[in-house]
């Protein structure tokens, strides 16, 4: 696990950039995420073509991508942004729920999928942590991701299965962490759910992922799941 994901993050103004062709929508999310003192909309556009542009001047530290564009769409854009500020973190919103458009959405680098009726408090949180590297799916979604993945055998990280087995067990915490992380829950809900520090908690989620040799907490809760951990 890197030290970027692990290491306390200062606390510092969130730049974020909205791209979205629904006015409604556009609005309401500037106004949700801007009554956060450490959040701030520099930039919106309704379209990818502007919405690049303005991602190159204003430089945000994280952009809501509607999939779902005229033109170019979100998927596009966003393998686009990567390629042009792979730094830049994107979160994918959409009110689709299909299958394909999340795991297509994933592959494109975003780092979150969060479907448009998500709790404004919820995405002021998913901004924090997808600013700080991590990646979040809505739970609600998730479930449809797995279903399309192919099946694989049962490799199995549960408690008690032992080292000569082949296989590197998770604590009986970090499975119970493990259970946090597939329920989308970020760090600090996770830390408030356990009790403990929000450092702490970071801290067995790195441990998870390096046990179970993924990546990020998508990659987790997908293999958590399809591997009937949970
Ligand atoms: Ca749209």
């Amino acid at each position: 696990m890197t030290e970027k994901v692990c290491s306390v993050v200062e606390k510092k103004v969130i730049k974020v950039a909205i791209i979205e062709d629904f006015k409604l929508t556009r609005v309401g999310l500037r106004c949700a995420l801007n009554e956060n003192d450490d959040l701030k909309v520099v930039a919106e556009a309704e379209d990818a073509v502007e919405g690049l542009k303005l991602v190159e001047k204003e430089k945000p530290d994280v952009i809501l991508m509607d999939l779902g564009l005229p033109g170019m769409n979100g998927i596009e854009a966003t393998v686009k942004v990567k390629e042009m500020m792979p730094q830049v973190k994107v979160i994918a919103l959409t009110s689709h729920d299909r299958e394909e458009g999340v795991i297509a959405a994933l592959s494109s680098g975003a780092s979150a999928y969060c479907l448009k009726d998500i709790d404004p408090t919820k995405l002021a949180d998913v901004v924090r942590d997808v600013s700080t590297g991590v990646c979040w799916i809505d739970p609600m979604v998730s479930q449809m991701a797995l279903n399309s993945f192919p099946k694989v055998e049962n490799i199995g990280f549960l408690p008690g299965k032992s080292q000569s087995e082949g296989r590197v067990p998770l604590t009986e915490r970090e499975y119970e962490v493990l259970k946090h992380l597939v329920a989308g829950k970020s760090n600090t809900e996770i830390a408030k759910e356990l009790i403990v520090s929000v450092h702490t908690a970071k801290a067995h989620v790195c441990s998870i992922l390096q046990k179970m040799c993924v990546n990020d907490r998508v990659q987790a809760a997908v293999k958590a799941v399809k591997e009937g951990m949970v």
